[in-house]
């Protein structure tokens, strides 16, 4: 035991011989797993689009949570209805009926294609159930025995073992083997490879409308509309990922939208519940008898809490058309940042859509990322060249401003001292 720690111990007046709870605190190690590269900064409060940390320093939030907080951080008509719903009731059993998920599936179903809502706790969970449901339609319903699903390289969609083997991406499979049988992954806009892929035991495709996680890349809408037809010719299933571009982020409620087709199947968390857990798997009617009683459950899944969130998010972005709000505010920050970084060949391409926006540049940008938070800015990567921007759907024209100067100004410094390093070699 180290001097510090017996000091530690002696003030709390705890037995030094028990392994007591602030005999553990005492260590200056952190008690939790370190599966995060944690930035140096502690957010503490948080209004619209502002965020304070615990030494009272202001930042300008235009990552969100990761395309979360889509109303901004602790909107007024959120928190009411969290209040409300604290007083009288915050959680019971799927076993009973729940008027609030009721409530929610009705406004999700009135203003989508789908015909049926399933409500879980996380994006992972959603395209688990997802996963889940297209295996047993082909099963239970249509007696076919297909299981694979097909996603694409570069995907993301999640990180429990089923969602991490379906993500295109090496890096979070890593360690994690054996992992379970049934997906392929085949690269983004390769018809040739999709094709070959399709076999007896294809069950679904499934794909993300932008990658978000892999670079912001949008899906080629000839693409999309091959895949539609490969599903209607083999009967499978066509999965969306809406994880990250849903709820009015890409300018419409759901980015499929932008492309004029109907999944039989889609998921969406994140922004759905303004920072609530909350994550919901949607579909087709002719679905439902796949998923009878007993065949997939949640205990935390769409408790009355969590559906006041859901209910007072999806209620103001369908009743305040942020969708619209989201693809007006993205043009003016797309052509914003278009023109300031027109003549900067640092900034290779500008993509996106709507409020989900990437910078692809010349080299790596995590550098530039810890710059933005010193100086308040608060961004995030998409893969180590791409910098993504995910403000909220209220952001003002003010705030886009000062975000496109913040960063203009990063990256001139950025690059300065690329220059000079160079000069040095
Ligand atoms: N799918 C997409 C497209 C995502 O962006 C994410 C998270 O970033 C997920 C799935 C996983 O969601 P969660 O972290 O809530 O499990």
């Amino acid at each position: 035991m180290s001097q510090g720690e017996h000091t530690a111990v002696a003030q709390s007046g705890q037995d030094v011989s028990s392994p007591s709870l602030s005999n553990k605190n005492s260590k200056q190690e952190s008690s939790l797993f370190p599966t995060y590269a944690r930035y140096p900064v502690a957010l503490v409060k948080g209004k619209g689009s502002w965020l304070w940390d615990d030494q009272g320093k202001k930042y300008l939030d235009f990552m969100c949570g990761l395309a979360v907080t889509n109303l901004g951080h602790a909107p007024d008509v959120v928190a009411e209805r969290l209040k409300q719903q604290i007083d009288e009731l915050w959680h019971v059993s799927n076993l009973f009926h729940i008027p609030g998920q009721e409530q929610a599936a009705a406004l999700l179903t009135a203003n989508s294609c789908a015909d049926a809502v399933f409500f879980c706790n996380s994006g992972a969970e959603a395209n688990e159930a997802a996963i889940k449901l297209a295996r047993r339609y082909h099963q239970k319903v249509k007696g076919t025995g297909r299981y694979e699903v097909i996603t694409f390289t570069q995907s993301f969609h999640g990180r429990t073992l089923a969602t991490l083997t379906a993500t295109g991406q090496d890096k979070v499979k890593e360690g994690f083997t054996p992992l379970p049988a049934g997906f392929k992954s085949v690269p983004l806009h390769d018809v040739d490879a999709l094709e070959n892929a399709i076999g007896d035991h294809t069950a679904a495709i499934m794909l993300e409308m932008i990658q978000a996680e892999g670079g912001v890349y949008p899906v080629q809408p000839e693409f999309v509309q091959h895949i539609v037809k490969l599903c209607k010719e083999h009967g499978l299933l066509l999965i969306i990922d809406e994880i990250q571009t849903g709820m009015g982020r890409t300018g419409k409620l759901f980015a499929f939208e932008h492309y004029g087709i109907e999944p039989d199947i889609f998921t969406v968390a994140k922004g759905i519940g303004s920072g609530f857990s909350v994550g919901a798997m949607l579909g087709k009617g002719y679905l439902k008898e796949a998923f009878t009683a007993g065949s997939h459950g949640s205990t935390f899944g769409g408790t009355p809490l969590a559906m006041a969130a859901v209910n007072a998010t999806v209620e103001t972005i369908v009743s305040e058309n942020l969708p619209e709000r989201a693809a007006s505010m993205g043009a003016y920050l797309m052509e914003k940042l278009e023109s300031r970084f027109a003549k900067v060949p640092f900034v290779k391409e500008i993509r996106g859509k709507g409020l989900l926006i990437g910078m692809e540049c010349a080299g790596p940008v995590g550098d530039i990322v810890l710059a933005g938070q010193s100086k308040g800015l608060l961004f995030v990567t998409a893969g180590p060249n791409v910098i993504r921007l995910l403000p909220n759907l209220y952001v003002t024209e003010a705030e886009i401003d000062l975000c496109v100067d913040m960063l203009a100004e990063l990256i001139s410094s950025h690059v300065q001292g690329l220059e000079k390093e160079s000069n040095h070699e």
